[in-house]
């Protein structure tokens, strides 16, 4: 992220440079975008990897039920039984 920040600051002079196509700014927007939500989802495994280590994985945070087999199948970073997570 730092890379992409100070590549950003030494290059201010490439924004809007093609009318044809979607300006820069709003291409380091999507960028952004896709960075925080993959840092999201890198963050989730983290803590479900976390959860297999000290066992509490596939056990609801909440209501400490086991959490349905599809649903981990679906979603393996689900730390909520979908009755929990409903109710959020
Ligand atoms: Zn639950």
């Amino acid at each position: 992220m730092a890379t992409l920040r100070s590549t950003r600051e030494t290059s201010p002079d490439d924004d809007e440079h093609d009318p044809e196509g979607p300006t820069l700014s709003s291409e380091w927007s999507r960028i952004r975008g896709l960075l925080l939500a993959a840092e999201l989802r890198l963050g989730e495994t983290d803590a479900a990897l976390a959860r297999v280590d000290d066992g509490s994985y596939g056990v609801c945070l909440v209501c400490h039920r086991p959490i349905a087999p599809g649903r981990l199948e679906a979603r393996p970073t689900a730390s909520l039984c979908v009755e929990c997570a409903s109710r959020l």
